[in-house]
């Protein structure tokens, strides 16, 4: 029977619902913390991917989550987007005022259904859980018409139960029901079974969508959402790159590419734009400081190279013997050269448009081609990666309180290195001058002399983003500061410059996440 949705109307049977949680699960984890611009930034591109719905926030954690929820809502267009809240009727509220201003809103709200989480965490009797489920959908239905209930632990709750909380949530008026497995101890049988028995046992069951969310504890998080999508379920909670809590969610370019490389065993369409997943995976990696592991599938380095010899033969005589998808169908591309300093601002501005920057302001635009240039002065060849790392970092930076200004070092066997730095805070130009073992000591004691600060250097890294000697440089510099990190990342044909962005990215993170308080505790 088909169903009646209220956000995607008539839901044809072989459409799947594709559920972004990146900025919601993915943002929990540590160290994946984002700012407001970052996550407005992100939330388009996910748009832009073609994902159904944003969940955005959890607007009840902090002032912060709220605004970024509702800016969210306010600014992007397209996919639904969700806000999430417990089942406490401020929580509610307050979802449903930050995702008001959207074109389409949804309520998701959760409560705790397994025998452990019921007796140790909610400290409540089943019965008045049962009563908490009708209570919360009924009062989220009051304030939007798309309502997703989760029954959080879902996959360790006693069946019966399970099955009356589900009907509870429907009876209430849910359009959504989701059943996660929250702390990734499912097989994929388990879930098989629990979306069969809900689906024949629940009345009215064929009138919502169901919705798997799982989680990679024992790996399994994809081949689990498979098992859920055979049983019947039509939407899948997902993540870019597979971010989320402990080891993460069910990533979404993983399950969209399974769908479309095997529509013989999985009949079921996305709206998801594929050739935009490697561009969207590499932009959270920016944002966050935390690339993929090269074997990643689908976006990791290797995830298309093909390096024994037997291989490469038989690749080069017909590219199916080894491929299973082609790189170019996830938006990998072979020819990446791009230009070279006589490349003009107009090829520029055609250049960012197909890597996907096409809504790059003047101001973004003018100085993205003044570095342009300047790498180009410096760098022979100038690719993809390199233009990719070199915008982002300009559009990321563009709000940050502490910018890079200049910087010279002194280093080598003779002596102590010598860092003589300028950066700008809130518009005011700070020098200073320090030593240190190293140049990158240095720098980071220069940048401590010029701001002084208490924060602890907990990780320095430096990786290349292309190949050859005159490679720009990634670094990434964790801060640690009562508890919290951060991740900054910066760019550079020199290393040491490199180092210093990523140590003032990393610093402009902590101001940030000194304004958020502490998320509330929750899961789901
Ligand atoms: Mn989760």
């Amino acid at each position: 029977m088909t169903i009646q949705h209220p956000s995607f109307g008539e839901l044809a049977d072989d459409r799947i619902i594709i559920f972004d949680t990146t900025l919601r699960d993915g943002e929990q984890s540590p160290g994946f913390s984002m700012n407001l611009e970052e996550k407005l930034r992100l939330a388009e591109a996910i748009a832009e991917l073609g994902a159904d719905v944003i969940e955005a926030g959890f607007p009840i954690a902090s002032p912060g989550d709220f605004e970024s929820v509702r800016a969210i809502a306010e600014t992007v267009r397209g996919p639904v987007i969700c806000g999430l809240a417990r089942s406490a009727p401020g929580d509610i509220l307050r979802a449903a005022e930050a995702i008001r201003p959207a074109e389409r809103g949804r309520i998701h709200t959760f409560i705790s259904t397994s025998p452990l989480h019921m007796k140790y965490k909610l400290r409540m009797e089943p019965d008045a859980v049962l009563e908490a489920v009708t209570a919360s959908v009924t009062l989220a239905r009051n304030h939007a018409s798309d309502v997703e209930w989760s029954a959080e632990d879902g996959s360790r709750t006693e069946p019966d139960f399970l099955c009356r909380c589900v009907e509870a949530a429907i009876a209430a008026g849910a359009t959504t029901i989701n059943i996660p497995d929250t702390v990734g101890y499912a097989l994929p049988e388990d879930l098989f079974r629990i979306f069969t028995m809900l689906r024949e046992r629940v009345p009215g069951a064929d009138q919502v969508v169901f919705s798997a969310h799982n989680h990679n504890d024992l790996g399994l998080a994809v081949a689990n959402t498979v098992a859920a999508l055979r049983a019947g379920v039509r939407q899948v909670e997902c993540t870019i790159n597979g971010i989320g809590e402990r080891a993460g969610n069910a990533a979404l370019e993983e399950i969209v590419m399974t769908l479309r490389t095997r529509p013989d065993a999985l009949p079921h369409t996305t709206q998801v734009t594929s050739e935009r997943i490697l561009r969207t995976s590499r932009l959270l990696a920016t944002i966050t400081g935390f690339d993929v592991q090269p074997n990643k599938a689908i976006v990791g380095r290797n995830a298309f190279a093909h390096e024994s010899g037997i291989h490469q033969d038989g690749m080069l005589k017909n590219a199916r013997t080894y491929e299973i998808m082609t790189p170019e169908s996830v938006g990998w591309n072979n020819s990446n050269l791009v230009m070279g300093k006589h490349s003009g601002r107009a090829a520029f501005r055609d250049k960012l448009r197909a890597l996907g920057y096409g809504e790059l302001g003047d101001n973004a635009l003018n100085d993205a081609f003044r570095r342009f240039k300047e790498l180009a002065d410096r760098k022979k060849l100038v690719y993809d990666e390199d233009i990719m790392a070199l915008v982002d970092d300009e559009v990321l930076r563009g709000h940050d309180r502490i910018r890079f200004v200049s910087l010279e070092v002194w280093s080598g066997s003779k002596g102590p290195a010598r860092a003589v730095l300028e950066i700008e805070c809130d518009g005011r130009v700070l020098g200073a001058e320090a030593h240190g073992d190293g140049p990158v000591d240095a720098t980071f004691n220069a940048i401590r002399a010029a701001f002084p600060h208490e924060a602890k250097l907990v990780l320095f890294s430096v990786g290349a983003i292309t190949e050859g000697t005159d490679a720009q440089a990634k670094t990434t510099v964790r801060l640690e500061e009562d508890g919290k990190m951060v991740d900054g990342q910066g760019s550079d044909t020199d290393t040491i410059v490199a180092s210093a962005r990523a140590y003032l990215h990393a610093l402009n993170k902590l101001m940030v996440k000194r304004l958020r308080r502490e998320p509330a505790a929750l899961s789901a």
